[in-house]
């Protein structure tokens, strides 16, 4: 079943990538795995899936541990207190959620130096939901510049989690958005390759709107039923 889901949003990533007229390797798939054991995600892999993505830390870094042997990916796409950022630069390969500079700062001290960098993106909030973490798009700047020049840490990108839009035209409005942040710090040089946008419901409009990578969970684990751990 899982493998089944992975074809069929390979394939819904590949007809959005021939819609908008860009390479069908322009887009990276995240498999979100969140709430699943590590049995799904061994699955998942067993299907050619490398790049993982998980919401909590104290979750992921069971499954992490218990797929240590296998050649993977994780990616940290929750939100991360400050008293969890040790964890997180100990066991992840990315982080997509850093929304303030001490966050950034932690993560750089306590990334392990026989580690590679941790590949990290500026969280953007373009649609102002006040209770969403990430920067305003005018405060991206100032933050990737600083995060840039940390040891341990290698800026990547953007990443952003904009509501749910009503329709296809209005989810496209506001990746553009977000897609306008990337280009606005690649303006200032830092030679950003990465756009982390779109999920399950509205990945074509992520993919027509620029994103490198899309972040995907219940198409390919299927509904979600468990809490979080
Ligand atoms: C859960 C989650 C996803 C995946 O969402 P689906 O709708 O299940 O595809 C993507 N990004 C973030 C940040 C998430 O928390």
């Amino acid at each position: 079943m899982i493998a089944q889901n992975l074809h069929a949003v390979q394939a819904r990533i590949a007809d959005a990538c021939v819609k908008a007229q860009r390479p069908l390797d322009a887009v990276t798939l995240l498999a979100v795995s969140k709430t699943f054991g590590p049995e799904a995600v061994q699955e998942a892999y067993a299907a050619g899936q490398t790049q993982f993505g998980e919401n909590y830390i104290q979750e992921a870094v069971q499954k992490i541990t218990a797929l240590r042997h296998l050649p993977l990916q994780w990616h940290c796409i929750g939100p991360i207190q400050s008293n969890k950022t040790r964890v997180v630069a100990e066991h992840f390969d990315w982080v997509h959620t850093v929304d303030r500079l001490k966050i950034a700062q932690r993560l750089s001290e306590q990334r392990p130096s026989h580690l590679l960098p941790l590949q990290v993106c500026i969280q953007v909030n373009v649609d102002g939901g006040a209770t969403k973490s990430g920067v305003a798009p005018q405060e991206a700047l100032a933050l990737a510049q600083q995060v840039a020049t940390l040891p341990g840490l290698r800026l990547r990108g953007v990443m952003s989690i904009p509501e749910p839009a009503t329709d296809f035209i209005a989810a496209c409005a506001v990746f553009a958005r977000v897609k306008a942040v990337f280009n606005a710090l690649n303006a200032q040089g830092l030679a950003l390759d990465t756009v982390s946008m779109g999920m399950s419901a509205d990945m074509e409009a992520a993919v027509q709107s620029g994103s490198t990578m899309v972040r995907v969970g219940t198409a390919i684990f299927g509904g979600r039923t468990k809490p979080a751990a």
